[in-house]
């Protein structure tokens, strides 16, 4: 090619793009891209992971869960501001709230006192987890559903104080579906507890999600963030529907990217564009002592590893090119525009979550 047409050509193509949305100068660099873990449980002090996230522009948001047991709450609690504390924006937190003695008169005052003073403590934001709805039971034997009047005043006081609620209701709908011929390794293999198929006494999928779609009806002004895709993780249809519907729905991705990545690419990658303010970005790793094992010093370079290898494969799916593994199966990479990763990433949090906007 003559060598002026070729200058005049580079000049004619807007910078770093050619038609397509293919990107002539590739994805940005993992660590340029600013990146808060809206879903993590990390409740042991590692030495070393600081700097880790920090090498990496990472930030991980810890959360509290399992408030049926009162005093697990309270420590995950402690647990969750001493690591806010020590390591400030690097590990924002999530709080939950109690859910032992509902039916004792002066519950939701209780809750109220219990919210207020951890938003004090630095929560940015509470979370409510699956065991509502499929746990917890009413006085006359029914379950307790997340959108019973109970839990309208406690709904309204976070509305009025501004604070997000982060619900795990539900689970994935294959919670509900036979395992796969030989499966033995996969969550519900090996968590039968919340493997709901072919058991009569658990509460449908359906139920449990209309139920959540009555609590983002009846509270209009209370930001709610569905963790895990709101458990519609199978179907981004189904996602879209709800966002078009409830002005005041987001999700998040916790540990849910691999269900995005066994839909069509293109499907996947016009509904992030499409949504790209109300999505953002989770993992959902964990640490927790009882759980799991402390980790042994010579055992966190393989921790940080596993860790990032995480980070950097969702990455690859969401700004990386043709096609890619993931998670083991061959897959087109979406190639998000930098504008929507850095709000998937962290821009979305920063903005809907007062408190991660440092
Ligand atoms: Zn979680």
């Amino acid at each position: 090619m003559h060598a002026l047409l070729f200058l005049a050509l580079l000049f004619f193509v807007p910078a770093g793009c050619i038609p397509g949305n293919k990107t002539l100068v590739g994805p940005p660099a993992f660590e340029a891209i600013e990146k808060i873990d809206l879903h993590a449980h990390i409740f042991e002090y590692i030495p070393g992971f600081a700097e880790v996230l920090k090498e990496n522009n990472l930030r991980l948001v810890n959360i509290c869960v399992v408030a049926v047991d009162p005093e697990h709450v309270k420590w995950m609690e402690e647990v969750a501001e001493l690591m806010h504390l020590n390591f400030g924006s690097l590990h924002p937190f999530a709080c939950t709230f109690p859910l032992d003695r509902i039916y004792e008169p002066g519950y939701q005052q209780r809750v109220e006192r219990w919210l207020d003073n951890a938003f004090e403590q630095g929560a940015a934001l509470t979370k409510l987890w699956k065991e509502v709805g499929m746990e917890l039971k009413t006085p006359s034997g029914d379950w307790l559903m997340p959108d019973d009047p109970l839990f309208d005043p406690i709904y309204d006081h976070l509305a009025k104080r501004g604070k997000s609620l982060i619900a795990h209701l539900a689970e994935p709908k294959i919670a509900w579906l036979p395992l796969a011929p030989g499966d033995s390794t996969s969550y519900y293999a090996t968590h039968p507890e919340w493997h709901f198929y072919g058991r009569e006494d658990v509460p449908s999928y359906e139920r449990i999600i209309a139920a959540r779609d009555n609590i983002l009806q009846k509270h209009p002004d209370l930001t709610f963030i569905g963790a895990h895709l709101g458990s519609l993780e199978h179907d981004v249809d189904m996602i879209a529907e709800r966002l078009e519907r409830y002005p005041n729905f987001q999700v998040e991705l916790g540990s849910r990217t691999v269900f995005l990545a066994q839909q069509p690419s293109a499907k996947v990658r016009e509904f992030l564009i499409r949504y790209q303010d109300r999505v953002m970005y989770g993992t959902d790793i964990a640490r927790v002592p009882g759980e799991n094992e402390e980790l042994e010093p010579d055992q966190r370079p393989e921790f940080f590893r596993s860790v990032l290898e995480t980070y950097r494969r969702d990455y690859n799916y969401y700004s990386g090119n043709g096609m890619i593994d993931y998670n083991g199966k061959q897959v087109e990479a979406l190639a998000l525009p930098r504008e929507v990763l850095e709000k998937l990433y962290a821009g979305n949090a920063r903005r809907i979550i007062p408190g991660l906007d440092n």
